[in-house]
């Protein structure tokens, strides 16, 4: 049994292939390879023009992406590329020629983006893209501009690398549309607009939504020396001059994009516990200890709870290690669908989990955590033909104690207890 972290892999049931097409069998394989890493859907490859109207056929809607060669068997030159693109299937195109004619017939038939394909480095350059594309899908940016025509382009821009689109006409518009889609990933703002301009905008913005929540690119016609650092002292990520290309415009907002995926990346592995998913004890700390001060300010019930696997090592020993991760995984997993939004869970380290529960009545919190030892103990484990369960003996702290330090040392020392009298049971910090 093999216990999988989190992999940093899109995965959608819906436009879950990706289609490429390519006469040279080595370099079709190797790009099949590296999109396997980022990509978790299906890759069909296609060496000829009859192969890539039968799987079109076959998949059609399906295809989120397709990776094209402007030359293959029976489309010697770009008439899969066309056939493709009129089937509305978002496309790149590889390209070994440079020539500003010839990327302009690329461009012609509605493609996307092209890649050069010279050496392995550039299959980077592709699978960067790609996982771009990917993630676009499910990113929203909000387009801010008083004229209508600056707003048609960036939205046709934007359309095309796959984001979803919102449109507002000033600074205002685009702060209520933001306040009912918190999920907004992107925001590209004008400066001069009408009831609330640019600046005005990303200051109020900001003062909720940092770069890790929402990628911000300042747009205005004018050039003069202060705008661009204007704009990005007031949060903008990044400045683009109109009248742009389509080249300079979606790079910018690609390295926005890459730049808010990594901030979040590290947040995530910063507070959150590798394996199981749940937070880590920094963390938990960090946050239990505001929600402490403020329940207490309150005077409302508050109970911290240490949370141990009764010999575990047996497991590992038993089962092996792998076994014995399986079981942290599905432990945090159901401790986690068990409690309530608000309640605070970690996983403290090895085998040991702490849980910060807020707003129960006393007589209710017992029975709630009788309900977790239960749960735990019902979970079935199957390794190699065996079944087994797993207990756990949790110690509780249950009164509002002066600082979270000494709840916990408290509740840590109910677990002891629970420990010496047997395991698999509950004792309370008196
Ligand atoms: P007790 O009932 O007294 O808690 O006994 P126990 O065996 O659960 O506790 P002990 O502290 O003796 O052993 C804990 C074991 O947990 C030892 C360690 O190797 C194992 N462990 C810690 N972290 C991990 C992990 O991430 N994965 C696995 N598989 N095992 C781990
Ligand atoms: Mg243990
Ligand atoms: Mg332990």
């Amino acid at each position: 049994m093999k216990v999988s972290p989190t992999v940093d892999v899109v995965t959608e049931i819906n436009n879950d292939r990706i289609l490429v097409v390519e006469n040279s069998e080595i370099y079709s394989k190797l790009i099949k390879n590296s999109l396997a890493n980022i990509f978790a859907g299906e890759i069909d490859t296609a060496n000829s023009f009859d192969r890539v109207k039968e799987l079109v056929e076959l998949y059609g809607d399906r295809y989120f992406l397709s990776l094209l060669n402007m030359s293959v068997e029976g489309a010697p030159s770009g008439e899969a590329v066309e056939y493709v693109c009129s089937r509305k299937i978002p496309s790149l195109v590889f390209t070994s020629n440079t020539d500003a004619e010839f990327i302009k017939k690329i461009r012609s038939y509605g493609v996307i983006d092209y890649i050069f394909k010279e050496n392995v480095a550039n299959l980077k350059v592709m699978t960067g893209l790609v996982k771009r594309l990917s993630r676009n899908r499910y990113s929203t940016a909000l387009i801010v501009d008083d004229n209508q025509i600056n707003r048609l382009q960036i939205n046709a821009l934007l359309s095309k690398y796959l984001f979803n689109t919102i449109i507002a006409e000033n600074g205002q518009e685009a702060l209520e549309i933001l306040n009912d889609n918190p999920n907004v990933d992107l925001l590209i703002t004008d400066y001069m607009m009408p009831v609330m301009d640019g600046f005005e905008l990303i200051k109020k913005v900001r003062e909720h939504q940092d770069s890790k929540e929402l990628a911000i690119i300042g747009i205005s016609a004018n050039s003069e020396g202060t705008l661009a650092s204007n704009f990005m002292r007031f949060g903008a990520d990044d400045f683009v001059t109109k009248p742009f290309g389509q080249e300079e415009f979606c790079t910018r907002v690609s390295i926005c994009m890459d730049k808010r995926d990594l901030l979040q990346d590290l947040s995530k592995s910063a507070t959150t516990d590798f394996l199981t998913g749940l937070s880590n004890r920094r963390y938990f700390l960090d946050k239990a200890v505001s929600t402490h001060a403020s329940f207490k300010r309150q005077q409302l019930d508050l109970s911290c709870v240490m949370l141990d696997i009764d010999h575990f090592k047996n497991v590992n020993d038993t089962y092996g290690h792998d076994a014995g991760d399986q079981v942290l995984v599905e432990v945090s997993r159901v401790l986690k669908e068990r409690i309530r939004d608000t309640d605070l869970l970690a996983r403290f380290g090895g085998e040991e989990f702490c849980l910060l529960a807020v707003n129960a009545e006393r007589g209710e919190a017992h029975q709630f955590f009788e309900e977790i030892r239960k749960l735990v103990s019902s979970i079935s484990f199957e390794i190699n033909g065996k079944t087994f369960s797993v207990t756990i003996s949790m110690g509780v702290c249950d009164q509002s104690l002066d600082t979270l330090d000494q709840m916990i040392l408290a509740a840590d020392r109910a677990l002891y207890q629970a420990k010496n009298a047997g395991r698999n049971r509950i004792e309370f910090a008196r």
